[in-house]
């Protein structure tokens, strides 16, 4: 069966980038030649969302925010409001990062939280889900990810869970140049589509309409092998996403 799910190539700068080196990027990304049917976005800090937000305005490229809290306003210091990101014209956030997850100690509970927040103020969430290298290896991923796709999106309606992106992220893929092979990637994918069924998340049409992100170590290199997979509908970038040339030859897959 042909996929009509529209790939998806998303760049997640991270803690990467001043106000004016966001600007270039962008630009550079907006004006670099590139493959127009698929779809791509760019997640820069919160300190350059405004101006990267003016410059995609008019373009086809999307923008991203990181993270955010689930309360639309308060006293939460140093912590951004899904009404500020709407305001901006953000479109997507990523939520549950393995960064997020691992290093900041964010749980399902709170991911949760942000999930059904951002979709009530009309963002377009991006689920991060995947195992650890131990996980993997004492076989517990099929476990892991029914904890963390149930966590994630409980409480929402079936039709809401069809307006989410997940991304599989192997943790052990991240930022460390060990990509998954495709075959990995694939099997996995596969799995998470299975299971958005089995725990009843949403029915198997929608669950055929999911878009599914693969994220780890992806660059110009290894993107036509990872998105040549059936269940792969794009990917999420990090370290390769900084370089406006890198991030160009992947949309190019
Ligand atoms: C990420 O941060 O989502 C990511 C996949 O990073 P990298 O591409 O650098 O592994």
């Amino acid at each position: 069966m042909t996929s009509t799910r529209t790939p998806l190539i998303a760049g997640n700068w991270k803690m990467h980038k001043t106000v004016a080196e966001s600007e270039s990027l962008v630009r550079d990304i907006i004006n670099g030649d590139r493959r127009k049917d698929v779809d791509v976005l760019v997640a820069p800090p919160f300190t350059s969302l405004h101006a990267v937000a003016r410059l995609v305005d008019t373009s086809d490229v999307g923008l991203a925010a990181q993270n955010m809290h689930w309360e639309k306003q308060g006293a939460y210091t140093g912590e951004v409001s899904p009404l500020m990101l709407a305001d901006l014209g953000v479109e997507f956030v990523i939520l549950g990062h393995s960064e997020r997850r691992h290093i900041f100690g964010e749980k399902d509970e709170g991911i949760n939280r942000k999930v059904i927040s951002a979709l009530a103020h009309g963002l377009k969430p991006i689920l991060c889900v995947g195992e650890t290298l131990e996980e993997r290896r004492a076989e517990k991923i099929y476990g892991v990810l029914e904890a963390q796709l149930l966590g994630g999106l409980s409480g929402l309606q079936p039709d809401e869970t069809g307006r989410v992106t997940i991304a599989y992220e192997p943790v052990w893929a991240i930022g460390t140049g060990h990509t998954a092979t495709p075959d990995q990637a694939q099997a996995v994918h596969r799995l998470i589509r299975r299971q958005l069924v089995d725990l009843t998340l949403c029915n198997k049409d929608l669950a055929n309409r999911v878009r599914i992100l693969y994220g780890g170590s992806v660059k110009a290199s290894n993107a036509t092998e990872i998105m040549a997979q059936p269940d792969v509908d794009g990917v999420l970038v990090g370290g390769a996403s900084l370089s406006a040339g890198e991030f160009l030859g992947i949309i190019n897959f």
